[in-house]
């Protein structure tokens, strides 16, 4: 077991990881919120967590990933307002998307994926802690903590007081709360609102951020291991989960506080806001679900990821060279001697904070030198290639081999698909796709054109 290391947003500093409980690592991650399909930028900590809990365990812990759905929010009022829908079903929609969208990343599900509206118990029982304790204040409906009852409030983003704006307020709320920098926990019900639940201060719903801090709590308990989230979330998302659980609860809400760099497109943060997204299930379409993994571990996760069509091509050759080499094995053969210092190095890498690019690194040196051998005649083995190909997600480049298509009718069926995308109708491009998929078939588009691929 190495010890691993990580960069903590809390106390700036690399960390050694010391879970709670010996042995088990409890980690809880900020999911989306589910109006609209998820785009490559609200995939990065999706695929970052659900790696780092295939290193945690590769090196003996029990992990727990939980990956929360914010299912009740402003953005999912106004998304069921603009296209007539009630709120509850476009939330139901959109989760369905998020997870057969994921579902496509083949990197499994988080242990649990709790949803704020099936979690309204605990967190009224939590704001109700917060009440009592003198930490927060019901106004007109509304809920608010209150900053200034909590003197250690910023120490997450450390920024002054006059930068710490609450982007989640509405303007009635602006003026019922006390403190300018005070946060809504409760919302009452707004007209145009249909979904709202009872609670002692009246009618509505919780805010944001009051719901991960009782979804964490209710799943893995104070004090748990790793809370992770985009960097975005710094402030104020998770400075205000800090606040409500330590005044709350007057312990600590996580140890180790693991945030991931920004997707940026076009010189900017990819966001619906600023309009310059890529969908994960077009990314997807593009390149396939290996060069994209490929492509999100090309990256430090704590530094920014430049999405471009250059980066993506990038990355499918970076597969192609895997793959490669992977026909090339011998599984009868014995692991290659010599090359376990490379093995060795990739676990170390990712053992400090996490350092996928200095172990995609090592992955291909042992890719060369394998290459090396076998142009010499040596038979060559896979060795640790399996275990490092499976830490970076991409175990299938092992498995896969390009099989004859013409029986099952799937050379037309994928023909059909590229007509379809060259007439740019998607819908009917993912339809024959999913019939591919039904037969048994991936698609995937390499730079020599789309080509077939066994499924499992
Ligand atoms: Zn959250």
């Amino acid at each position: 077991m190495r010890e691993i290391r990580l960069h903590d947003t809390l106390s700036g500093e690399l960390r050694p990881l010391r879970p709670r409980d010996p042995g088990r690592v409890g980690i809880y991650a900020c999911g989306p919120t589910v109006y609209a399909p998820i785009h490559v930028g609200n995939a990065r900590p999706y695929v970052v967590f659900s790696l780092f809990k295939r290193l945690l365990e590769h090196e003996g812990y029990e992990a727990t990933l939980v990956i929360n759905i914010t299912d009740v929010n402003d953005k999912i009022y106004a998304a069921a307002r603009e296209s007539g829908v009630p709120s509850g079903e476009v939330a139901r929609d959109m989760t369905a998307r998020y997870v057969s969208d994921t579902d496509r990343l083949a990197l499994g599900r988080p242990d649990a994926e709790p949803k704020a509206t099936a979690t309204i118990e605990p967190i009224v029982d939590l704001i109700a802690a917060l009440i009592e304790r003198g930490h927060a204040y019901s106004a007109g409906g509304d809920v608010y903590f209150s900053v200034a009852s909590h003197l250690e409030y910023g120490k997450l983003s450390n920024r002054p007081l006059e930068q710490m704006i609450q982007s989640e307020d509405d303007q009635e709320g602006r003026f019922r709360k006390q403190g300018p920098h005070d946060f809504a926990l409760w919302k009452a019900q707004k007209p145009g609102e249909d979904t709202a639940w009872d609670a002692p201060w009246g009618a509505g719903r919780p805010g944001w951020h009051i719901e991960c801090s009782a979804m964490a709590e209710q799943i893995l308990g104070l004090d748990f291991d790793v809370h992770g989230g985009g960097s975005d979330l710094i402030f104020p998302h998770h400075e205000n989960e800090i606040a409500q659980t330590e005044a709350g609860r007057g312990a600590p809400l996580a140890r180790l506080w693991m945030h991931n760099g920004m997707v940026r497109f076009e010189d900017e943060k990819m966001s619906k806001s600023v309009g310059n997204i890529r969908s994960l299930a077009g990314a997807l379409d593009e390149v396939g679900r290996d060069a994209l993994v490929m492509y999100f571990v090309s990256g430090h996760y704590r530094q920014p990821l430049a999405y471009s069509p250059e980066a993506l091509r990038d990355a499918a050759r970076s597969v192609e060279r895997v793959r490669d080499l992977c026909r090339r094995l011998d599984r009868s053969a014995p692991a290659p001697a010599g090359l376990e210092p490379r093995a060795r190095a990739f676990f170390d890498a990712l053992a400090d904070d996490f350092n996928t690019p200095a172990a995609r690194a090592e992955l291909f040196e042992w890719v060369g030198e394998a290459n090396r051998r076998l142009d010499l005649g040596e038979r060559v083995g896979v060795g640790a290639l399996d275990e490092m190909l499976a830490l970076l997600g991409l175990e299938r480049l092992l498995e896969a081999r390009f099989e004859e298509a013409g029986a099952d009718g799937a050379e037309a069926l994928l023909a059909e698909r590229e007509a379809a995308r060259a007439a740019r109708d998607f819908a009917a491009a993912d339809r024959k796709r999913d019939e591919l998929a039904a037969l048994g078939w991936d698609v995937r588009d390499t730079p020599e054109g789309p080509r077939l691929l066994r499924r499992g």
